[in-house]
């Protein structure tokens, strides 16, 4: 099963994938799918420069090019849909010791590079949003081979929607983008920025959601990687490249993390002026962070769901059903 259900309490969509593994675990003993890829040579449509990063598609994903049909009928309470949309895999090492913290600059920026190469050809497509999401549990864990994940999505998830009505209103009440008007305030007291240069600055949100969440944005209004220039783009991978640095550095080891990318919605729906690209990223560590006793625990949700507010569920609910009926009739 992969399909879309409507939640009418809600008002919200959520995904069912049935197929996919449903523990790490299964994955690993069937062997790692990305592993040996990046020496193969350029992945889909990338330039020959990038041969030595590979994107893949993701079979196993929530949205496929090619979903099929719904398991269940819909009514107009219980709206369902094909899953449209696409899941790709963007492998840049054949390393599994490997993090982003790892890379140099010069390489992060070139990941950058086939990061906004996606951007551009996926959101050519029928898709509302593409999301660019970049998770790290652990160095070494055998399941988790290092790679981002671009997310083609046939509706803007609910947390973006949110933000972005939340933005228009500012729009519309004082004619500025809102997060041009809170990063020139940040930039200027200083007390919340991590790093900067002259193109683009870190900072930890006034209020973050997450222990030491950093977002790294553009001073000027850009929309997405397809508006940063090359000196831009290169200023923004430094920047990145530091504030994984630091996480290493503040918690005395490889800090896993998360990054999400998020650009303006692909709908033609006249989002550019108030989408203010940036990048969001947290430290996934578990068990007392620095300081005096401050936990540093983000591992709450899975890294879909911190950056989209969209749930994907691995079981369907008729299966679930039946499994409880059967357990409470024995
Ligand atoms: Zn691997
Ligand atoms: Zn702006």
């Amino acid at each position: 099963m992969t399909e879309r259900r409507f939640d009418c309490f809600s008002g919200e969509w959520r995904s069912y994938v049935t197929n996919a593994p449903e523990h790490p675990a299964a994955a690993a003993e069937s062997g790692c799918a990305m592993c040996g890829v990046v020496s193969e040579g350029p992945g889909i449509g990338l330039r020959a420069s990038h041969a030595e990063i590979a994107v893949l598609d993701d079979d196993d994903a929530p949205f496929l090019a090619d979903p099929p049909p719904p398991d269940v009928a819909d009514t107009p309470l219980t709206p369902v849909e094909r899953a449209a949309g696409a899941f790709e895999v963007v492998v840049w090492s054949n390393d599994h010791d490997v993090i982003l913290t790892d890379l140099s600059v010069e390489r992060l920026a070139r990941l950058i590079d086939v990061w906004a190469e996606r951007f551009a050809e996926l959101s050519a497509r029928n898709v509302d949003y593409v999301l660019v999401l970049e998770e790290q549990l652990g160095a070494g864990r055998p399941a988790d081979h290092p790679h981002a994940q671009i997310q083609a999505l046939p509706e803007i998830p609910p947390r973006v929607r949110r933000s972005l009505a939340v933005a228009r209103a500012y729009l519309q009440q004082h004619g500025r983008c809102i997060r041009c008007d809170a990063g020139a305030q940040t930039a200027s007291s200083e007390s919340r920025v991590v790093a900067s240069d002259s193109r683009t600055f870190a900072f930890v949100p006034f209020a973050a959601r997450y222990p030491y969440e950093v977002h790294v944005q553009p001073r000027r209004h850009a929309t997405s990687l397809l508006d940063l220039s090359d000196p831009e783009r290169m200023s923004l991978a430094r920047l990145l490249h530091d504030v994984l640095v630091a996480y290493d550095r503040l918690f005395g080891r490889r800090a896993p993390y998360r990054l999400a990318l998020q650009q303006a919605p692909t709908d033609d729906g006249n989002w550019l002026e108030v989408s203010h690209f940036f990048v969001e990223i947290a430290p996934s560590v578990t068990g007392p962070g620095p300081g005096r006793g401050h936990g540093a625990d983000v591992g709450l949700a899975r890294s879909s769901e911190w950056a989209t507010g969209t749930y994907t569920v691995h079981v369907a609910p008729e299966t679930a059903a039946q499994a409880l009926r059967n357990a409470a009739l024995s």
